[in-house]
């Protein structure tokens, strides 16, 4: 399709989609990425880490033609499974819908099958231990450290900064930020993470239910869990980093074997290395990153969590940067080869959708740290069960969110917060939501999306 060429800065989940897409259309593509190849390497302690897959990232790889392939190698998971500390278990569906669930992806296979993918095109060069290191806008060019400490100044008609949320590119903008009039958000939450460790049975059984998305919510603190093809569960304790039951109180091995014996009995029961898992994993931290602009000149450009990063709490980090993808593929359909004409668009189309997921992603901390073990949050899900189960144009904020990749994110976080209120406020006066009348909640429900219309 065009001689020009393209080069994205960072193999990971979205710059890699992206090349395969781009190659697909006929451009000529270096990928370059700072670590070595994931797939000759060792990966962190042989674990699996594993994400939530769900509509808008399933859009993105239909459209290089790898959804099926990656659902093959997913657990589908149809709700929350919420522990509660006496050890008692209760589901909470996603959606009262069939076919409407998430899907629990190992991060390195997703990744890995990418690379396979990328690799099998020839228009698409790989070069791993490659670091950007520096941008110079003006000149239009990007320098990339090699393994052997030489420096090279790459040429480009597009460098697409696909780094992730530490970006050079985005820092580079960042240098130059007086002449480009670059503004530059990081807000880190209190809390951290650190990931742990549910082994597979006996037999490679699972030893909690398979096709849920566990919670232990615990007020200001949860440990969630995502199941392995393997039987094995990812699990990942977000808590403060300071305080009362936060990192910092959990210093000592027996602190530690304390805090989960009262707080996950039934979980920690299933963690025979725990101890070991809590002091040699690294605790993360959790930020959200905004910026602005993403692009510059029409010749570079931010993508994936380089332009956007948001904390994992409506995983939709990974699945946004997909759609970024989707959308830049969009405006070649409309621009070609463009650049100067589809990147202004690509950023003023993503912009206020990616300023919603992040927010929704902060909001839902909250909600699944807390609020879903909440006797009128509980009511309020058994009612959306209800009229999802009932009424076709019914979708919660949930679904908005994750089942339909054809609504804006700022639409479902509008609409969303909107209908919450109304049924938060249904369920705080209802005893028995079994007695409700179902089609004029939907009347009030139907009647605010009709007032924002107007
Ligand atoms: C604990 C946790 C759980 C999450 N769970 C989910 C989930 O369930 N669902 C979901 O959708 N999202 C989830 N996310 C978010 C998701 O991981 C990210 O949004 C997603 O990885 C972003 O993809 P990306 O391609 O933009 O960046 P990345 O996947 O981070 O890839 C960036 C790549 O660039 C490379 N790189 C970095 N710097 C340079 C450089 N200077 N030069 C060259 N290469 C460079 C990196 O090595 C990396 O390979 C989670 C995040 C966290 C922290």
């Amino acid at each position: 399709m065009s001689g020009k060429s393209i080069v994205i800065i960072g193999a990971g989940l979205s710059g890699t989609l992206l090349a395969i897409r781009l190659a697909q259309r006929g451009f000529k593509v270096q990928l370059h990425e700072k670590r070595a190849d994931m797939r000759h390497v060792q990966m962190s302690a042989g674990r699996s880490i594993n994400m939530a897959l769900s509509d808008r990232g399933i859009k993105a790889l239909k459209l290089i033609g790898m959804d099926e392939f990656m659902l093959n190698a997913s657990i589908p998971m149809t709700g929350r499974m919420i522990h509660s500390p006496d050890g008692q278990t209760s589901l909470q569906p996603y959606s009262g819908r069939p076919g409407e669930y998430i899907n629990s992806i190992s991060r390195g296979g997703l990744n890995i099958g990418l690379l396979d993918k990328a690799e099998s095109y020839e228009n698409i060069s790989l070069y791993f231990n490659s670091d950007c290191i520096d941008a110079d806008t003006e000149r239009g060019i990007c320098r990339f450290r090699n393994t052997d400490g030489t420096i090279s100044e790459v040429k480009a008609d597009l460098f697409v900064g696909a780094d992730g949320a530490g970006s050079a590119l985005r820092n580079a903008f960042y240098k130059h930020s007086a002449s480009l009039r670059f503004s530059f958000s990081q807000q880190f939450l209190t809390a951290g993470y650190k990931e742990l460790h549910i082994p597979p049975g006996n037999e490679g059984g699972f030893l909690l239910e398979k096709n849920a998305l566990h919670i232990w919510p615990r007020g200001r603190f949860m440990m969630i869990g995502l199941p392995n093809l393997d039987g094995s569960f990812t699990m990942t304790l977000f808590t403060d980093f300071d305080g009362e039951n936060g990192f910092e109180s959990l210093q000592a091995e027996d602190d530690v074997e304390k805090y989960f014996n009262k707080y996950f009995p039934d979980a920690s029961a299933l963690m025979p290395d725990l101890k070991k898992d809590f002091f040699m994993n690294p605790t993360g931290s959790l930020g959200t990153v905004k910026c602005w602009p993403w692009q510059y000149g029409g010749k570079f450009a931010l993508l994936g969590d380089a332009a956007h990063a948001v904390v994992p709490f409506y995983g939709q980090g990974m699945n946004c940067s997909f759609e970024d993808c989707v959308v830049l593929d969009q405006l070649i359909d409309q621009y070609g080869d463009d650049w100067p004409s589809i990147l202004p668009k690509y950023q003023d189309a993503r912009k206020q959708n990616t300023d919603a997921i992040a927010d929704l992603a902060v909001e839902n901390f909250v909600e699944m740290r807390d609020l879903v073990a909440d006797p009128v949050y509980i009511k309020k899900r058994q009612l959306e069960t209800r009229l999802e189960f009932n009424y076709p144009d019914y979708f919660s904020k949930y679904s908005m969110v994750t089942f339909r990749a054809d609504l804006p994110y700022s639409f479902a976080k509008e609409m969303g917060n909107k209908q919450n209120q109304l049924l938060m406020d249904i369920c705080s006066t209802t005893s028995d939501i079994s007695t409700l009348d179902t089609d004029a909640v939907m009347d009030q429900i139907r009647k605010l999306r009709e007032d924002r219309q107007e």
